[in-house]
């Protein structure tokens, strides 16, 4: 059991780590990000679309404040994955990166894999679970979305 003050340490200790900087990049490392500010909505995605466009299962994101967001180096290839949402990659290789829909103009997604620390940043749910794959057993007690969040 954690007494008051270790969980009040804890929880300042994860609000300093969600607050603070972050940076990452590419496989190839054409094209470096560094994002600030609190890091919001950390999910798997399970979605079809997130499948796809990263050739795995799931897709780990969090939301940050696109103008806390900053190209360090190299240029994101945006691809309209539907009319209002545009997927961010590295168009050497192939690397994706970033999601931005245009019903959330002042928000950005980066993919967690592509930190440089991506152990800094937990998923705190699963989203699109009516997506997901039958042979991924999800084994947390996170909660689940059958679709986005608030969506059932
Ligand atoms: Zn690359
Ligand atoms: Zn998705």
């Amino acid at each position: 059991m954690f007494s008051e003050m270790e969980r009040r340490g804890n929880e300042c200790y994860r609000m300093r780590m969600s607050e603070s900087q972050y940076t990452g990049g590419c496989l190839c490392g054409k094209v470096r990000y560094r994002v600030t500010g609190i890091a919001r909505n950390l999910c798997y995605c399970h979605c079809e679309s997130c499948r796809r466009a990263a050739g795995s299962p799931s897709v780990p994101w969090a939301t940050f404040e696109r103008a806390h967001f900053q190209l360090l180096q190299g240029e994101l290839t945006e691809y309209r994955s539907s009319p209002r949402r545009l997927r961010g990659f590295c168009a050497a290789c192939g690397s994706a990166l970033t999601y931005r829909s245009e019903n959330r103009p002042t928000e950005i997604d980066v993919t967690l894999g592509t930190l440089d620390e991506p152990s800094r940043l937990v998923p705190q749910m699963h989203v699109w679970v009516e997506d997901k794959l039958p042979w991924v057993m999800i084994a947390d007690a996170l909660p689940q979305w059958p679709r986005g969040v608030g969506q059932s």
